[in-house]
């Protein structure tokens, strides 16, 4: 079973990278951006809770997250493949938190791969994503305070990981292919 932390700033690729390990290694996927955009789509009372940070580029608490999490997580079974977490966790104590949730099934993170992106780069490719996504914190404003709580919040996890001994960098510029292969280099050696 590998289950893999796909980590990085907004932009950095995980969504299109994580579809592509999907394919190539039947892996399950949770992104719980997609989770929480679903639960706004469907006017849930989460939804309503959830969407005043996404628009605002605030992260929602984490025991909302954590429970969201372990409900998804479950939804695989028991012997699968293995799980990429997406846009989870984004936070030290989410981190605890799966780690704990993973440990009370016998299972646990395989690897944190961190896609490494310049700051300009992640920039235009939000911005661009913006035109097409209709994602309503894909504009300028939000994706600056995005990027700021990346980097207070989530980017500490980093070295969290590298505590577990579990982290792998993986340069995130290239083709998306050429991105791929640091990936699978990474999956097939673990
Ligand atoms: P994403 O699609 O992963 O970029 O997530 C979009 C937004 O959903 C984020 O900016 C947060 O507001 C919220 N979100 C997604 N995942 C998490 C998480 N693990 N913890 C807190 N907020 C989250």
């Amino acid at each position: 079973m590998k289950n893999i932390v796909i980590f990085g700033a907004p932009g950095a690729g995980k969504g299109t990278q994580s579809d592509k390990m999907i394919e190539k290694y039947g892996l399950g996927h949770i992104s719980t951006g997609d989770v929480l955009r679903s639960e706004i789509k469907n006017g849930t009372e989460l939804g309503k809770i959830a969407k005043g940070y996404i628009d605002n580029g605030q992260l929602i608490p984490d025991d909302l997250m954590v429970n969201i999490l372990a409900n998804v997580y479950d939804s695989f079974g028991t012997d699968h493949k293995g799980v990429i977490f997406d846009g989870f966790p984004r936070t030290t104590p989410q981190a605890e938190s799966l780690k704990k949730m993973l440990a009370e099934r016998d299972h646990k993170i395989a690897a944190m791969i961190e896609l490494s992106v310049p700051e300009e780069e992640l920039m235009a490719r939000l911005i661009n994503r913006g035109k097409e996504s209709g994602r309503s914190d894909d504009n300028e404003e939000t994706i600056k305070k995005r990027l700021n709580v990346y980097h207070t919040q989530t980017a500490p996890l980093i070295d969290w990981y590298r505590g577990e001994g579990v982290h792998y960098h993986v340069e995130g510029l290239g083709t998306v292919d050429d991105i791929f292969d640091r990936i699978c280099k990474v999956i097939d050696s673990l």
